[in-house]
């Protein structure tokens, strides 16, 4: 596998597990280590199953897709060769807000996995509190920019 290879893999599975973090799935690890056909996997269960819905978990699988698409500005071959080309566009289109809003997370836990090659869940979730942070502080910092340039 390539290096360029290896960071589309490993932001497929962080968009996964950030999405999962995101809707409360208690995350086992995530790991960039091969397992049959899959390159990535993450291990992952509903901290209470009545509490997580259909809806969220179809996001939660979709998100590793739409990660990957947008890190490399396209989507796999393989993906329209299933004949659903239109679907998966669709699907992107939707999912596309919610993976750019997390982009930050998604980038950080993607990065310690190519370096770590598995993440705990504890990990994850410090990585997805870190980049909400820095996330808001960015949304603070161009408020009060925005304060100060105002004209009296
Ligand atoms: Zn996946």
């Amino acid at each position: 596998m390539t290096r360029h290879e290896r960071r589309a893999v490993a932001c497929h599975e962080a968009g996964h597990v950030v999405m999962a973090v995101w809707y409360g799935l208690h995350v086992r690890d995530v790991t960039l280590r091969r397992s049959g056909e899959a390159l990535g996997m993450v291990h992952a269960i509903p901290a209470d199953d009545f509490g997580t819905s259909f809806c969220h978990r179809l996001i939660v699988n979709l998100s590793g897709l739409v990660a990957e698409a947008e890190l490399t500005g396209k989507v796999r071959k393989e993906w329209w060769s299933l004949g659903a080309g239109r679907d998966i566009e669709n699907v992107i289109a939707l999912v596309r807000p919610l993976i750019r809003k997390n982009w930050l997370a998604i980038q950080a836990v993607a990065e310690a996995l190519v370096v770590k090659k598995t993440l705990s869940g504890r990990q994850v979730e410090d990585l997805v509190r870190l980049a909400g942070s820095v996330t808001r502080l960015k949304g603070e910092t161009g408020w009060l920019l925005s304060q100060t340039d105002r004209p009296r």
